[in-house]
């Protein structure tokens, strides 16, 4: 028995989504079990000269909206192995609906290995053969018209290199970089990806703000985690007005109700490793980081953060769900009591793959746009999504997350229902 089993969670949603639009039980498991899903060996020698053998997955969950889409992940979750199986299937799912929520023709794959980088000491010579044997692995299943992944927790540009190097290579030496996205600038990679996720999330938070006409200027924001969704996601509300009072990384969570500068977090946290200590600021436990006070919450860390008792004691306004999963089911039904609106991560960071499915456009036409038509292109996306899910939400009386999951299920069940089954 798996604890928290995030697929578990996945399908619980699906099944609420299910019973609103009245869908039928053979279609609900069609669209709930990933289409197909791999773990692979990656055996690596390693600096010491002895072999290590780690293990891979990747999940592909639906593609009948188009070839699967989502990340890859180096990480070691507490569960082990098992655990990360059930992970992928879960985040590979929730692909296929963000995919289908914001409106671009991909479906829902991911992947990952059981490594944390992090925490262990891997070179970067052990970490790339790491990854190029995983790309052989997964080479026969992935592709630009197939399977096309990105970067997700603790992988890069760096990694998606060489995933397209090894799988250009193993294609006749040909020129493929619609293979995967969150590239490099100078390996055909998109402007503005980068930022793409946390740029989403401000976006969402601005439209959620007009809906309860709350002002962004002076608001509070809590961040949990520190990468790359929430920084950006805290630069950019920022820029509108916003102000960060609590943060966190895996090290812990402060908090200063003065607020804090983003950028002196970010400069702080390159010189000492962590946001702990930074001057000025209290250290508090991570259950008072998600429930303090504020207008604003960001949880974008890991999966199952807030549970029926953090929500209980939840004090924001807003909940933007940079991170995938972070809400257990158990915590929905007692955020919408308590009327904060909740903008569920298939739209909340869904300008990740917005951008990435408008990197893989350039790739395929060769002309690359500018930093401000590819935001405003993602922002037309999210937006627009935004304001559908907030009138299905109103119109079946539940919250953002089923209405996104409604939203979602049926654009994939209009191109199920328009190809059918074959063979
Ligand atoms: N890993 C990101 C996500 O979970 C991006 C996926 C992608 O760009 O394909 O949405």
């Amino acid at each position: 028995m798996i604890k928290n089993d995030p697929f578990a969670n996945a399908t619980k949603q699906l099944d609420d989504a299910c019973k609103i639009l009245k869908i039928d039980k053979g279609t609900q498991d069609y669209l709930a079990m990933p289409n197909k899903i791999i773990r692979v060996k990656i055996p690596v020698k390693m600096d010491n000269g002895k072999i290590r053998v780690f293990t891979g997955f990747r999940s592909q969950h639906n593609n009948d909206r188009g070839p699967y889409k989502g990340g890859i992940r180096y990480f070691n979750p507490e569960g082990g192995v098992e655990y990360m199986e059930r992970e992928v299937m879960a985040l590979s799912a929730w692909m296929t609906w963000k995919c289908a929520v914001v409106d671009i023709p991909m479906g829902g794959g991911k992947g990952g290995i059981y490594l944390n980088p992090k925490t262990e000491k891997i070179s970067a010579g052990e970490l790339e053969r790491i990854t190029r044997r995983f790309a052989f692995m997964i080479s026969e299943i992935i592709g630009p018209q197939k399977d096309i992944p990105a970067p997700d927790v603790y992988t890069t540009g760096k990694e998606m290199t060489q995933i397209m190097d090894t799988f250009g290579k193993l294609h006749g030496v040909t020129y493929q970089p619609g293979v995967i996205t969150g590239k490099p600038i100078p390996m055909g990679g998109s402007l503005a990806r980068n930022v793409a996720t946390g740029l989403g999330t401000a976006y969402c938070v601005r439209e959620a703000a007009k809906i309860i006409k709350l002002k962004l200027k002076g608001a509070k924001v809590v961040l949990q985690g520190f990468g790359n969704a929430s920084t950006f996601a805290g630069e950019y509300l920022e820029k509108m007005g916003a102000k960060v009072i609590a943060a966190s990384d895996s090290k812990g969570s402060i908090i200063n109700p003065n607020g804090f500068k983003i950028s002196k977090l970010i400069e702080f946290k390159q010189k000492k490793g962590s946001l702990v200590g930074f001057p000025g600021s209290k250290k508090i436990s991570t259950e008072q980081l998600l429930t303090t006070k504020c207008e604003i919450l960001v949880p974008a860390a890991l999966e199952n953060q807030i549970n029926a008792k953090i929500a209980r004691n939840l004090k924001c306004k807003i909940i933007a769900e940079a991170a995938n999963g972070p809400t257990l089911p158990e915590a929905d039904p007692i955020i919408f009591k308590k009327k904060i609106i909740v903008i569920p991560d298939i739209l909340a960071n869904s300008g990740g793959v917005c951008i990435s499915y408008l990197e893989w456009v350039q790739n395929n036409m060769g002309y690359y746009w500018t930093f401000n038509e590819v935001a405003k292109k993602m922002e037309d996306h999210i937006t627009r999504s935004f304001r559908d899910i907030y009138a299905l939400s109103k119109k079946h009386k539940v919250d953002m997350r089923r209405a996104a999951m409604v939203l979602a299920v049926s654009r994939v069940l209009e191109a199920f229902n328009l190809k059918g089954l074959w063979p």
